[in-house]
């Protein structure tokens, strides 16, 4: 796919040793991927598995204990079993019902002492997941994850006795409490005179997206607004084929813009006031351009987000700090920035999960939406102006089927040896202002490929270049 934008300069950062540490560890997870466990529901997740992870996580973590789910039809099944592995184990549950992911976050760090959330976020109908939420409304790290899993794998936990055994309650209400935490982050009702368009695709931002920007002042039509675990309007996966339904009636609304989320609503895209989809990384870029704007400091992302990310922070003052992929690298790092006396002022990932760390630091699909109303009503700009002034850059990206990703890594080092590398997350080539990113999936025996190039002859020789040695190794 070939997406054709400017060029500007690029300033290369280095890595740190933080950052090696985390991919070494990322690699020794067994069940858990970059964003929890996601199976089939009945053949790759069942409830026996969830009811396992309940009873682990209630062996590593005590107090009461969040648990949330997305609208999936399996999402009911699979919570009650999590919940019964934590009851069991003396933790008491508060059922938070259906609500985004990082609602169930926000109220975990606000009143609870661990989460567990049901969903497998832009994955297809058939599938659910369960993604595990620290006190501080992070997702568990690798080190932890990795102990819940031996607890999951090798050992069965035993249970507490009858008079130990924990209390559930309901606290369906509390979502509310996450809708005026973001409507709080932006007084005034700057929505006022904005017509929006909002898709939750079915999903648990039926709940909160709408309100958010209708108390924000905003004329709002919603469209897939009715929560339905068949998805029957679009997928999960908010991709621009998906999105032409809303993309028709933001112009025919005359709306500034639409906002589609994910399954779990981490994640916000949009579809600029003319009717086009705006790539994620620009995206990022406007976001990212409008807070360095206002204050300076650190901006968080992976390896693999585009350069044009780069590009805008650092023509505004700010830097920007590279992870391995994975949002809960880039929320870790924001902390540990935080921690040691660095100004963290945004971060995220180029496929829509922004992470905000004035409001929390998780991805948070309805705080990106916020975000966008108060950017368009602040600059009176419209959204299609606001990509024209962003640099451009021609991306390429492709995946081969290949199973063993290190050797792949190994010859690539070595055929691209006089080049200059980042070996954060698999392999990143650097040419001139262009780069080239190869990595191996979370997730499936595939390798991903990008190219980030400042013009497309660049883009195309360097893809083809890659090609040239992965075949080689053949
Ligand atoms: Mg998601």
């Amino acid at each position: 796919m070939l997406f054709n934008h400017l060029i500007d300069l690029i300033i290369l950062k280095n890595n740190s040793r933080v950052e090696y540490v985390m991919s070494e560890k990322k690699s020794e997870k067994q069940l858990f991927g970059t964003n929890g466990v996601r199976g089939i529901v009945g053949t790759e997740l069942t409830p026996e598995l969830v009811l396992k992870i309940g009873l682990a996580l209630g062996t590593l973590r005590k107090g009461r204990i969040a648990v949330g789910r997305d609208t999936r039809t399996s999402g009911e099944t699979l919570s009650y079993a999590i919940k019964a592995g934590l009851l069991a184990q003396g933790c008491d549950v508060v059922d938070c019902g259906v609500l985004p992911t990082p609602a169930l976050q926000y109220l975990v760090r606000q009143h609870f002492d661990a989460g567990a959330m049901i969903t497998a976020s832009h994955n297809p109908p058939e599938y659910n997941g369960v993604k595990i939420i620290e006190g501080d409304g992070t997702e568990m790290g690798d080190e932890e994850t990795i102990k819940l899993e031996n607890l999951i794998i090798n050992h069965s936990p035993s249970t507490t006795t009858w008079e130990n055994i924990g209390r559930e309650e309901a606290a369906h209400h509390l979502i509310d409490e996450y809708i005026q935490a973001i409507v709080n982050q932006f007084p005034g009702k700057p929505g006022s005179g904005m017509t929006v368009v909002v898709d939750p695709g079915s999903g648990p931002a039926c709940f909160t997206t709408s309100r958010i920007l209708t108390e924000m002042g905003c004329r709002v039509l919603t469209i897939n607004g009715v929560a339905d675990g068949t998805f029957p309007g679009r997928l999960p996966e908010p991709s621009p084929a998906g999105l032409k339904d809303l993309a028709d009636l933001v112009v025919s609304s005359n709306a500034a813009f639409g906002v589609a989320h994910d399954g779990d609503a981490d994640r916000a895209v949009f579809i600029n006031e003319k009717g086009q989809f705006v790539e994620e990384n620009q995206e990022f870029a406007i976001i990212a351009r409008h807070i360095c704007h206002e204050k300076k400091g650190v901006i968080v992302t992976p390896v693999s987000t585009s350069q044009i990310v780069e590009i805008v922070v650092t023509n505004e003052g700010c830097s920007i700090k590279y992870t391995p992929v994975g949002s809960i690298y880039v929320a870790r790092t924001m902390i540990a920035l935080m921690e040691t006396g660095n100004t963290v002022i945004f971060g995220g990932e180029g496929n829509g999960g922004l992470i905000f760390p004035n409001h929390q630091f998780c991805r948070d699909g309805g705080m990106t939406a916020a975000m966008m109303v108060s950017i368009i009503s602040q600059t009176k700009r419209s959204l299609s102006e606001h990509i024209d002034q962003l640099p451009a850059r021609e991306l390429i990206k492709e995946k081969i089927n290949i199973a063993d990703g290190n050797l792949v890594i190994d010859s690539l080092k070595t055929a691209f040896a006089k080049d200059k590398l980042d070996l954060t997350d698999g392999i990143k080539i650097y040419r001139g202002q262009s780069w080239a990113l190869v990595r191996a999936s979370g997730t499936e025996p595939i390798m991903r490929i990008v190219i980030d190039a400042e013009n497309k002859d660049t883009a195309l020789s360097l893809f083809k270049e890659i090609q040239q040695n992965l075949n080689l190794k053949k």
